[in-house]
């Protein structure tokens, strides 16, 4: 299936701790249907530093989020929505909304 959520969108948070705040995706866990978006899901961890001059405390990252937790953010419609594929006259893929059928980037759909 063609990824819905890709690196560097901009998503809201549909449900959670983080419920209705954005971020931009950093990553994509195509295995794991997960997805680490930018200042959503803080988690601390607690490290002791194990070489002199290594970060020890707590340290801020950012925990993976389920993609069915998260729906990208149209910018026409500026809120979430859902995702559809539209293929272009030159037979490019393309993610639409569902909502406003606007095209969501301009960037080819890769199958996989
Ligand atoms: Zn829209």
């Amino acid at each position: 299936m063609a990824a819905r959520v890709v690196k560097n969108d901009t998503v809201v948070v549909l449900t959670g701790r983080d419920k209705g705040k954005e971020g931009t995706v950093t990553k994509v866990l195509i295995a794991d249907n997960r997805v680490v978006v930018e200042n959503i899901n803080t988690r601390i961890r607690h490290v002791k530093a194990r070489q002199p001059g290594q970060p020890a405390g707590r340290i801020e990252f950012f925990a993976p989020v389920a993609i069915s937790n998260v729906a990208v953010v149209c910018q026409s419609c500026k809120r979430g929505v859902k995702v559809s594929f539209k293929l272009l006259a030159d037979g490019t893929k393309v993610r639409a909304c569902r909502k406003c059928g606007d095209v969501i980037e301009k960037k080819v759909v890769k199958d996989g």
